[in-house]
């Protein structure tokens, strides 16, 4: 199954691709900037004049020279001054007025708010407290002060093309407002199109059919295109077909045909029955399936898959499950963010996360995170957070669990169930703008005090954990193994903990609880359980692991230095465990490439040529070796008793330094941690991992690994090595720093198909000049690795600052990146092809580096015209370009 967050990121992906491609067909005609409003803005918009022009009243008073007036105290009687009223220079709001007088010491006019103060003015009094009498206007002394009551000239808009509105931003009302400082019409995308389509022979139009038995409303259909709407979508057609193969791929069809079209979203006969006719049809029409079975609670069979239209365009499909709540919910989650990526806005297609204190127990699925449904309230509660409370019954199709819902509450898996009163994250999916929120009102800051103190949340030392078993309460332990497996897992003193054990039954869920926490207990409860559940039904485990592009530094990073990398949800491995519950048998399924029969000589060696002599197996083998080295280095006892199947697919690019065999390696670490319930911590994972690959004789370094296993965008500093502390022997090669991805501006991929360069090759001179340098001294090599270095903190810089990294900040930089490279191996290790890529980017105006070893570049383009020619170019070269995604 996949997680929610990977199914995400791999949509993002693909929607990410969809919208680059067809970005500048997308720009409308100028419209007036009033219509404008809700739709996403094509253009940065500058200001071209500075705003107000000149200096101007903010009060109805008195313009005058306080700087002169003071230094001469001319006029001061006691505690004020008697001003000269020049009534022919008063200025009002909108006279830009011939100004003839220049103001010196004493002399004011009347002036209203927005006036433009004569010449020589520095202030404003405001007509409330001065007095006209016969000898003149008389201010206090204390009101006349220089630049008071004045706003400056560019106050509000500085000019000087200060930018106003930037491409990507949805228009709301301000944003009109800001436009007209500089523009009347302005460009904007078209919304992105949807067509929707409901499946099941069951469903009849209206409740006012004479609907016979069995058959149901269509609910779904109405509900998408109103979602479709409320994320600014546009819906092109809306339909309904029985469960049929041949209507529904007709209207598949006439999705594919409908260029316009840039997702189709249906709902039902997305699963396995004998009447779910979707993912099949989806296969028969050529489409990839990126995903169809979710961990998440509701919405399990939902399909994601893309289907090329032959013009180097897709369609996406995104196919729902048919209970109504799973189809919200994973439109929510799923479909919007790809809804806001192809209205081409620039904001967080993610939802915004809060945390909330639970109104109730909640007991948790054993097999899936779950999205609750809850209601915040910010009355009740000691803390300042909101209190969630349940809609209730949270069966897949009772949408009223769905109604007046603020927040899908992030339920983590089971076993077990989170407390009355524990703090849960939860998404926010309702308007909070317009929630009752009767917190009380701070009337001043209080000096002195830091924020309050939030109360810690009360630990129990309760154990709880929930056991999904038949049986009765008194036989428990018994019947479940329990007392087995405590007997075998628990240091000191068993029988002491198996009958402090108690344990009660409430329907079909059994509750273990005790006073104390001994680990090894908890380990014996949560092995039985998992034997349970294995009885019950093996689940499958499915892991992904993503493409790894090194962004600045050092290239290879065995070397020491620094490098920041990120990990791209474009290409991913994935793998996946299915455990065989009455063996300890472990096989492995041949990849697609590992095959061991070929039709020729020929076709043996461009196999090999591009995916080495042993394909992926040899990977996972090597790997299970290493986990079962590292259980017996840290005292691990596992029990390998459940044995497992394990296969692997991955769409990652081969031998284009994307990291593709440690990316098969970590997804199946994952499921092999997760199935013997191993914990290892991530840097050791990482140093394992490359342990591993030195095993199956492939070159690399410790950086491709630790992105994957972190991802995002990483700052690794591999000057400072150490020890793991868990007895492994394994070294933390490095220290690694999560940066903000949404710091960095878009980048893109250049790459050929067919331009394997082998990693280990373009590695290996290097390592020597390393490994020589401690005896003889290498100026070159030191001088480019601290040119890499150096380059690598410049940008780590522009991360701590907090502010979003411009195109102009990263293309030289990574410019000079792959000149010191080039200095380093030398043009004829890097091949003509690759120097030919970089040339392309480069002429096109674009800063370009290789993403690992070669193979493949990195490309920052100055702005979208660019990143246009540099696709058209590319197209004539038969290179690819696609935009990546940051694998959050
Ligand atoms: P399916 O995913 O097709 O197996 O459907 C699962 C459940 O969702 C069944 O109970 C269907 O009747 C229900 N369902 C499917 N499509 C719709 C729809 N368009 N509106 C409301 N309920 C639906
Ligand atoms: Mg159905």
């Amino acid at each position: 199954m996949t997680t929610v967050d990977e199914a995400r990121s791999i949509a993002l992906a693909r929607a990410t691709d969809a919208f680059e491609r067809t970005r500048l067909s997308r720009v409308l005609d100028p419209v007036p900037v009033v219509r404008a409003l809700g739709r996403v803005l094509a253009e940065n918009v500058h200001a071209t004049v500075r705003h107000p022009r000149q200096p101007t009243s903010v009060m109805d008073g008195y313009a005058l020279n306080a700087r002169a007036t003071l230094a001469s105290s001319r006029g001061a009687v006691d505690d004020v001054f008697v001003f000269r009223d020049v009534a022919s220079e008063a200025s009002r709001a909108g006279d830009a007025g011939a100004r003839a007088v220049t103001f010196t010491d004493g002399m004011c006019s009347y002036i209203t708010t927005g006036g433009v103060l004569p010449l020589g003015c520095d202030a404003v009094a405001p007509q409330e407290i001065c007095s006209r009498t016969s000898d003149g206007v008389v201010i206090p002394r204390d009101a006349i002060v220089e630049g008071k009551w004045v706003r400056a000239a560019g106050s509000d808009v500085e000019g000087n093309g200060e930018l106003l509105v930037s491409i990507g931003t949805r228009v709301r009302a301000v944003e009109v407002a800001l436009l007209k400082y500089a523009k009347d019409e302005v460009s904007t995308y078209a919304a992105p199109r949807v067509r929707i389509l409901s499946t099941g022979d069951e469903l009849t139009q209206s409740a006012c059919d004479n609907a016979a038995l069995g058959s149901i409303v269509d609910t779904n259909g109405p509900m998408l295109e109103a979602l479709c709407v409320e994320h600014h979508a546009e819906v092109l057609e809306r339909c309904v077909v029985p469960d049929d193969e041949t209507a529904t791929t007709a209207a598949f069809m006439e999705a594919l045909n409908d260029e316009r079209c840039d997702i189709f979203i249906t709902s039902g006969g997305a699963s396995v029955g004998d009447r779910d006719f979707v993912a099949g049809v989806i296969e028969r029409l050529g489409g990839v399936i990126h995903f169809r079975r979710l961990a998440m609670k509701p919405g399990k069979p939902t399909v994601f898959a893309t289907i090329d239209r032959g013009n180097a365009q897709s369609l996406l499909v995104f196919a729902l499950p048919g209970n109504p709540v799973s189809a919200a919910v994973t439109f929510t989650l799923l479909v919007a963010p790809c809804l806001t990526v192809l209205s081409g806005s620039t904001s967080s297609p993610s939802l915004r996360r809060l945390h909330c204190v639970l109104a109730e127990t909640l007991s948790l699925d054993p097999e899936r995170p779950e999205y609750h449904r809850a209601v915040l309230d910010w009355s009740e509660g000691e803390s300042s957070l909101p209190v969630a409370r349940s809609t209730g019954k949270q069966i897949s199709s009772r949408l009223l669990s769905m109604r007046g819902a603020d927040v899908l509450l992030e339920l983590p898996r089971g076993p077990g169930s989170v407390a009355k009163g524990a703090v849960a994250s939860a998404l926010i999916v309702s308007d909070l703008r317009q929630a009752d929120v009767r917190m009380e009102k701070i009337a001043a800051p209080r000096r002195g005090v830091a924020v309050t103190q939030q109360k810690a949340s009360k630990t129990s030392s309760t154990f709880v954990t929930v056991l999904q078993a038949d049986g009765v309460v008194k036989d428990l332990k018994r019947a479940i193994g329990l007392e087995e497996e405590v007997r075998r897992r628990c240091e000191g003193d068993a029988e002491a903990l198996l009958t402090s054990l108690s344990m009660y039954s409430d329907g079909d869920t059994h509750v273990a609880e005790m006073d104390r926490r001994p680990t090894s207990l908890m380990r014996a409860v949560e092995a039985t359980a998992k034997r349970m559940r294995f009885g019950a039904e093996a689940a499958n485990i499915t892991h992904r692991a993503f493409a790894r592009v090194g962004i600045i530094g050092n290239p290879s990073d065995g070397y020491g230095g620094k490098c920041i990398a990120a990990a791209v949800s474009n290409w991913y491995a994935t793998v996946t465990l299915v455990p065989t519950p009455d063996s300890s048998s472990v096989s492995f399924v041949l990849g697609p490439h590992d095959s061991h029969e070929f039709p020729s000589f020929d076709e043996l060696s461009s196999n090999i040529a591009l995916h080495g002599v042993d394909g992926g197996v040899r990977l996972l083998k090597a790997l299970c070796e290493n986990v079962k080295r590292y259980c017996v280095d840290t005292q691990q006892s596992i029990d390998f008793s459940v044995g497992f199947r394990m296969h692997y697919s991955t769409s990652i690019p081969k031998q284009l330094g994307l990291s593709g065999s440690s990316a098969i390696i970590i997804a199946a670490m994952r499921c092999l941690l997760q199935h013997y319930d191993v914990t290892i911590s991530i840097d050791a994972q990482a140093s394992l991992a490359l342990r591993v690959e030195h095993d199956v004789g492939i070159a690399a370094g410790p950086m491709d690994r630790v992105v994957q296993l972190y991802n995002g965008v990483v700052f690794m500093d591999f000057s400072r090595s150490k020890s793991c502390d868990d007895g492994s022997g394994l070294d933390v090669h490095g220290q690694y720093t999560r940066l903000n991805a949404t710091l960095l501006p878009p980048l893109y991929l250049v790459w050929a198909d067919d331009n394997a360069s082998h990693s280990g090759k373009i590695h290996s001179n290097l390592k020597a000049r390393w490994e020589n340098r401690k005896i003889s001294a290498d100026s070159e090599f030191d001088e480019a690795m601290n040119s890499l270095m150096t380059l690598t903190e410049e940008v780590l810089a522009l991360f701590e600052t907090g502010s979003t990294i411009t195109p102009d900040e990263l293309i030289d930089r990574i410019n000079s990146n792959f000149q010191a490279r080039r200095r380093l191996f030398g043009d004829a290790a890097l091949g003509a092809k690759n120097l030919k890529m970089i040339q392309l980017c480069h002429e096109n105006g674009c800063g370009a580096k290789f993403a690992g070893s070669g193979g493949a570049c990195l490309v920052v383009s100055p702005d979208e015209n660019a990143v246009e020619a540099l696709r058209r170019a590319c197209a004539a070269q038969g290179f690819r370009l696609e935009r990546l995604v940051i694998a959050d």
